[in-house]
């Protein structure tokens, strides 16, 4: 358990609009990239592997950006379906799945204009963050199999061709640690450990949409022993949750 229940805290509603001009500014200053367009669809190209195998990590503000971005773009079915993904990933355990934002079909980004602060660097971070961040992420998750944790993508540029220092990823980064901040999240909690605010968008879809009493039926589902069981289990969750959201459907009238 938390100490702060930052995702029903009022003081994040207050304070929200005024923390996504802050974020929006960040993200203004972060270089235009070129080369993913080129090479995603191009046969022998990358495919987008990036978004089809990592799974970014987000502060909540980041978060609450582009969630604010689904709530407005996405319809209610599309909405559901983020949920369904979150329940997926979180029943099946397995945190190295790809993007819940990736469309598998258009090989697109569906919230590329609210992407995090990671997506907007990757390709274009300097070599030797990379690296650092690299070896942490391997220290993290010990057991990934081979090609699941890759280096940086080596395709992509600015689009004037200028490198980014090391020093404008900082700053940036401060800036967006200190929204998480004005938005009330204590400082002990921004970081990746249980109960902190830097978390992957299916953690807070879920933490965010759904009430204590349900993640305990989910962790549930979760621990029951076979697929099979866990497939049934999810299914009838997400039915239930559809009729809460629109109704029964009508039973068909029986003749007489
Ligand atoms: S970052 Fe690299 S792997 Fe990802 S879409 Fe762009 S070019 Fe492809
Ligand atoms: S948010 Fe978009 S760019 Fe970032 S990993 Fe997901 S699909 Fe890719």
């Amino acid at each position: 358990m938390s100490d702060f229940d930052f995702y029903s805290h009022d003081r994040i509603k207050e304070n929200s609009e005024q923390a996504f001009r802050r974020i929006r500014r960040v993200h203004n200053k972060i270089p235009d990239t070129r080369g993913c367009m080129e090479n995603i669809n191009k046969e022998g190209g990358c495919g987008a592997w990036c978004c089809l195998l990592q799974n970014p990590q987000v502060l909540y503000s980041e978060f609450l950006y582009t969630w604010k971005y689904i709530v407005k773009e996405f319809s209610v079915d599309e909405i559901i379906n983020v949920i369904e993904r979150a329940i997926r990933n979180y029943i099946a355990g397995d945190v190295i799945k790809g993007c819940m934002f990736f469309n598998k079909e258009s090989r697109m980004c569906t919230v590329h204009p609210a992407r995090p602060y990671a997506c907007r660097y990757y390709g274009i971070t300097p070599k030797g963050e990379f690296e650092k961040r690299l070896a942490a992420t391997k220290k993290q998750f010990p057991d990934a199999e081979e090609g699941e944790i890759r280096d940086q993508c080596g395709l992509v540029s600015t689009l004037n061709g200028r490198k980014v220092r090391q020093k404008e990823m900082d700053k940036n980064w401060t800036t967006l640690i200190n929204v998480e901040k004005f938005l009330g999240i204590p400082e002990k909690q921004i970081n990746d450990g249980p109960g902190g605010s830097y978390r992957t968008y299916h953690d807070h879809v879920l933490l965010k949409n759904m009430p204590n009493e349900v993640l305990i039926e989910l962790q549930t589902i979760r621990l029951l022993k076979n697929e099979e069981e866990k497939e049934k289990a999810v299914e009838a969750f997400m039915k239930e949750f559809r009729e809460r959201i629109y109704g029964k459907p009508n039973k068909e009238s029986k003749s007489t």
